[in-house]
């Protein structure tokens, strides 16, 4: 395939492999191939490979970055070259954050109030604890007037501390689609730039990868950058993300805007799709089984975009439908190649109704397709 438009790239925010995931889990790297297909742009899915605990076992980071690959390659009928999937233990990475956090002014060290735990989970502003178990986005948990980390079970100790923190200066804004969660993300912008962002970790002390002069760097921080350093050769970045990581997805964003060039980002928010289960038990399946049952990587990746219904934040789709998948999957002729779309007109091709209406002319006699199906036929059909 060629790639006509070379300005822009459609990554994922990072994700951590695990052995044997549920296939649910693969559903923004799906929706951000169809998309890249859709735009003829260029495709990279982001892998989080520090503080893994999967490293842990292997004594070796990388395997993490194989076991990605490898689970990836089962939707493709191809095995994934490494040009494809990037991770923050790539050569070159952890030198380009090194040189960014010597290079934005707003990356400031300070003295301050941390409230933290040992295992490093619970770690933040101790004025903003208070707040941050309101809004449910922690780890942390509020009980007979006592904080403590859900992942350890400690309470939370508070101290001062040497710090790296975030002022925000730049007022720039992302795109956003749908347009629905527009405000969404600016509300969520404004609050945080209104105060100051910690960006490194005191609490748990270790030996660590994340490491910039002195200061231990927040792994979330860390795989925050990935996006900007595969976009350093771009104009626009495309993240496709879950409704459910929005906030980490404007937290990166956060930092991204600091950076200097800072890309254009453009986000496309697809809902969580939660699986219900009918006769055979489909919903959290692990990979390899859902592969099998779905008989082909074709369908295999064909099949989530069914629940896609950019309308609604969460959907549900019926495990009975992957049959509905497997038994109109083969196409009536043969698929053509189309021109580029617009990001704008990316979520009427890629969504239920589409599929829908594409798979149920491929089971009738008098299979006419659509031209939004042809484009669907083909951002979901070939490999690259
Ligand atoms: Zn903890």
């Amino acid at each position: 395939m060629h790639f006509s438009n070379e300005n822009r790239l459609v990554c994922i925010l990072p994700v951590t492999p695990v052995e044997n995931p549920p296939f649910e889990r693969f559903f923004s790297p799906l929706a951000a191939y169809a998309i890249a297909r859709l735009l003829k742009s260029k495709l990279q899915l982001l892998v989080n490979l520090t503080g893994l605990r999967i490293a842990e076992r292997y004594k070796d980071p990388v395997a993490g970055r194989h076991l990605f690959w490898n689970q990836w390659s089962l939707f493709l009928d191809q095995v994934v070259t490494e040009s494809y999937v990037i991770d923050d233990q790539d050569l070159g990475y952890a030198e380009f954050v090194h040189q960014q956090f010597g290079s934005i002014p707003s990356f400031k060290e300070a003295f301050g109030d941390i409230a933290g735990c040992l295992c490093g989970k619970s770690e933040m502003f101790a004025e903003l604890v208070g707040g941050a178990v309101r809004s449910s986005r922690t780890q942390i948990r509020y009980e007979s007037g006592v904080y403590s980390c859900r992942s350890c079970g400690q309470e939370l100790k508070k101290a001062r501390r040497h710090i790296l923190q975030l002022r925000p200066v730049s007022t720039a804004i992302p795109v956003v689609l749908p347009r629905r969660y527009q405000t969404e993300v600016i509300m969520m912008l404004q609050t945080l730039r209104g105060r100051n962002t910690l960006l490194s970790r005191s609490f748990r002390q270790e030996e660590t990868e994340t490491k910039v002069e002195e200061y231990i760097i927040d792994p979330d921080v860390w795989w925050s950058l990935l996006p900007v350093w595969v976009a350093r050769k771009v104009d626009t970045v495309v993240i496709v993300v879950a409704y459910p990581a929005l906030w980490h997805a404007v937290r990166a964003y956060l930092l991204m805007a600091e950076m200097s060039p800072a890309p254009k980002v453009e986000f496309v928010i697809h809902p969580r799709v939660g699986i219900v289960d009918c006769l055979t038990p489909l919903k959290g399946r692990p990979l390899t089984e859902y592969i099998d049952m779905a008989g082909s990587p074709i369908v295999a990746r064909l099949f989530p975009f069914l629940g896609l219904r950019w309308n609604n934040s969460h959907t549900f789709l019926k495990g009975s439908e992957l049959y509905l998948a497997q038994h109109s999957c083969k196409p009536l002729h043969p698929i053509t190649e189309q021109d580029s779309l617009p990001l704008s007109s990316v979520l009427d091709v890629l969504n239920r109704d589409t599929l829908l209406k594409l798979l149920k002319g491929r089971r009738s006699r008098y299979d006419v397709v659509s031209p939004t199906g042809l484009f669907l036929e083909e951002a979901l059909h070939c490999n690259w």
